[in-house]
């Protein structure tokens, strides 16, 4: 009996394969690796002493799919497979949407046919558009800015339905905020292609030296320092998440949908200080024009994942900043030697 996680090889993924494996929860991995590296998996096994199994397949591929389920007793699924950069979606949004749903779709048709009935999906706090914070699960969702977080909107939507014509579905939504860190030991990590979009790869990156400067995009918004606030939380309280949600998954069915968060917002100023601080390093950085569609303050109420998970995020925002750098600093090239 395992547990099947798309995508299972990238940064949330592998986080979470780890908390799994930790656990004592038994998973299959699958991943199409193109935005992932195979030396994840020995990474995994070094942290966990465990080699997780891992199949090379694209969720859009319902044969590779189907396979995955009839040789394997797949209990549940957590998908994560799925496109994520906010830019590139808003030149490619067909890529995005043929991609995202296609593949979440394809899962479930294939869950069906093979009568596994529990899925926990990584949605994200951007269905919640710009509502102020903090954000409840019944905050008004579906204002998205672009077409990454349409698919996250959308593929709720189809969940919430799909549960409501199958009284045996069981489905968790998970609404992440801002996931960054990386596990303590700094073996594995987010690794993103080319020049990072998110404020934490990129002041890594500057931290390395492969980039001059970390540019603040707006110093003039309604915060405390003028700068964005955002919800952070570190990458293993997440991964923790997705134990809680599959574990709640076991003994309900319907749909339920919960905010992953810490519910503190810290400035991108706070990020910056805290990093040098716990980090010992000066971090160059200028101040910018503000990043059009960028909200000023977004931060989660988790209270509802608190009470009915049981579930909380327990690292600090030193941890995050000091866990954020250690994978770099000992990767400086990702999974590249
Ligand atoms: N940010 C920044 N410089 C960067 C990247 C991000 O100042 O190079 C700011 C951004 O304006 C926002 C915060 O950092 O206030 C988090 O941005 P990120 O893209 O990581 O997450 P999101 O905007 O999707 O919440």
């Amino acid at each position: 009996m395992a547990i099947l996680l798309t995508g299972g090889a990238g940064y949330i993924g592998s986080h979470t394969a780890v908390a799994f494996l930790d656990a004592g929860v038994d998973v299959v991995l699958a991943d199409n690796f193109d935005n992932a590296s195979p030396k994840v998996l020995d990474r995994i096994e070094a942290i966990t002493g465990k080699k997780p199994k891992c199949v090379r397949a694209d969720m859009c591929d319902k044969q590779a799919v189907e396979k995955i389920f009839a040789e394997n007793e797949i209990t549940g699924v957590v998908h994560f497979a799925g496109y994520k950069a906010v830019g590139e979606s808003c030149r490619k949004p067909l890529k995005y949407y043929r991609n995202n749903l296609d593949s979440a779709l394809t899962v479930l048709e294939v869950m069906k046919k093979h009568g596994c009935t529990r899925f926990v999906f990584s949605s994200s706090a951007t269905v919640y558009g710009d509502q102020p914070a903090p954000l409840t699960e019944s905050t008004h969702t579906g204002d998205c800015s672009n077409p990454y977080g349409w698919t996250k909107y959308m593929i709720e939507q189809i969940l919430k339905t799909a549960c409501d014509a199958d009284p045996d579905l069981s489905v968790v939504l998970l609404r992440y905020f801002n996931p960054i860190g990386a596990h303590p030991s700094g073996m594995i990590g987010d690794n993103p292609n080319g020049i990072p979009n998110n404020l934490m790869p990129y002041v890594t990156q500057v931290a390395v030296g492969k980039l001059p400067r970390l540019n603040i995009f707006g110093d003039d918004y309604d915060t405390p320092d003028g700068t964005g606030v955002r919800d952070y939380i570190h990458v293993c309280d997440l991964a923790d998440g997705h134990l809680a949600a599959i574990r709640y998954a076991e003994n309900h069915v319907g749909c339920e949908v919960f905010n992953l968060g810490t519910g503190v917002g810290y400035s991108v100023l706070d990020i910056v200080k805290t990093f040098s601080r716990v980090n010992n390093l000066d971090l160059p950085y200028a101040i910018a024009p503000r990043r059009p569609g960028d909200l000023a303050t977004v931060y989660a109420d988790p209270k509802k994942a608190e009470t009915v998970l049981g579930w909380t995020a327990k690292r600090t925002l030193d941890d995050m900043c000091r866990d954020s750098w250690n994978w770099p600093k000992q990767n400086p090239n990702g999974y590249e030697e």
